[in-house]
């Protein structure tokens, strides 16, 4: 168990203790709110507030990650341990890489939990919200391991990718069967059934492409939420974080 994570770990590392911050417009953003074109009212943002109140205390943080060697690279394939990702394009996004990183994240089950009761007390709004509260975290959390592991290889002379995960960008749904195989969740209580859903659902798997060639920011920047202070590194000002 740690608070920080090795971005070349070989074997299945466990981040847990995270002071994470779920970010309000992510939140709003599940609920159908555009940023900075709606605008959310009052009754909105108490029901936020208490949203946030409950699901900050019932949420559990937690990442596993692992570094495997890149054995091979096309213009559309990651091939790493007896595995091979078809992703559209990765050879051009990523430049050439030493390893992957797959990680999986989960803010657990007692959110989802709260929300199903929520739900059976007909508190239809307050469940709404709580569930996206639930998938907002979920999305900082995802942010925050992505944010660790580019501090954690910067030292290392070491670029660490912007996540992608499956079912995004043209990546088949049907090779998180992959991904979990190189790291696998139960360390941290995620499981996958045979349609590649998570157990919990508040959970996000996803890849990152690391070595000191690896190209950055090719659909967003990632500095933008991230908590480091005076990085030489950074390629954006920090605009909120998800660090508390
Ligand atoms: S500011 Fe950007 S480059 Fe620096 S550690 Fe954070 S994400 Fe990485």
């Amino acid at each position: 168990m740690s608070a920080s994570l090795d971005v070349r770990s070989p074997f299945a590392a466990v981040l847990d203790e995270i002071p994470l911050c779920v970010d309000r417009d992510e939140v709003l953003r599940f609920q159908g709110y555009q940023k900075g074109v709606d605008v959310p009212d009052d009754a909105v943002l108490s029901l936020f507030d208490e949203a946030l109140h409950i699901g900050e205390s019932l949420i559990e943080p937690r990442v596993v990650y692992r570094a495997v060697n890149v054995s091979g690279q096309g213009p559309d394939l990651l091939e790493a341990g007896d595995e091979r990702l078809h992703i559209p394009e990765i050879g051009r996004l990523w430049g050439p890489l030493e390893e992957i990183g797959a990680g999986i994240c989960t803010v657990g089950e007692a959110l989802e939990q709260h929300v199903r009761r929520l739900w059976d007390e007909r508190e239809l709004p307050l469940a709404l919200m709580l569930d996206s509260v639930g998938s907002a975290a979920v999305e900082s959390l995802a942010e925050y391991a992505n944010d660790l592991l580019c501090q954690a290889a910067i030292p290392g002379g070491v670029k660490v990718t912007n996540r992608i995960s499956p079912g995004y960008a043209g990546w088949d749904t049907g090779e998180q069967a992959s991904l979990f195989r190189l790291c696998p969740g139960d360390a941290i209580g995620v499981t996958l059934n045979e349609a590649c859903v998570m157990t919990p659902g508040k959970s996000i798997s996803f890849l990152v492409g690391v070595g000191p060639a690896a190209r950055v920011d090719h659909y967003f920047t990632q500095c933008r939420r991230c908590w480091m202070r005076d990085c030489g590194y950074r390629r954006a000002p920090a605009a909120l974080t998800v660090r508390r």
